[in-house]
């Protein structure tokens, strides 16, 4: 069951989680071009297992009866680029003008 308010409260949080998304400083001089360390399954690096290389995202489908289920994303090893200064998470600068 799902009420209205709670409805309301995971929407402003996905908005918020948006908002912040969109603020993060993406360029930063001299290495704007990198910050996409993306696997071919379409996730971040960051969701792969470091030492097995399986990707630990889970997507959200919906069951045979209607209900969401989550099934773990069937990525066993990362494909993308692998920028060195992006496997530790990058300090979240404000944007300096
Ligand atoms: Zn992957
Ligand atoms: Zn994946």
């Amino acid at each position: 069951m799902l009420d209205p308010l709670s409805l309301a409260v995971g929407a402003g949080l996905l908005a918020a989680g948006w908002v912040c998304g969109r603020f993060v400083p993406r360029r930063r001089t001299g290495s704007a071009r990198k910050l996409t360390a993306r696997c071919g399954c379409g996730h971040d690096l960051a969701l792969h297992d470091r030492s097995t290389g399986t990707c630990h995202a889970e997507s959200s489908r919906r069951g045979t009866h209607g209900l969401r289920e989550w099934v773990q994303c069937n990525c066993r090893r990362y494909t993308g680029p692998t920028p060195l200064e992006d496997v530790f998470s990058p300090p979240i600068l404000p944007p300096d003008n």
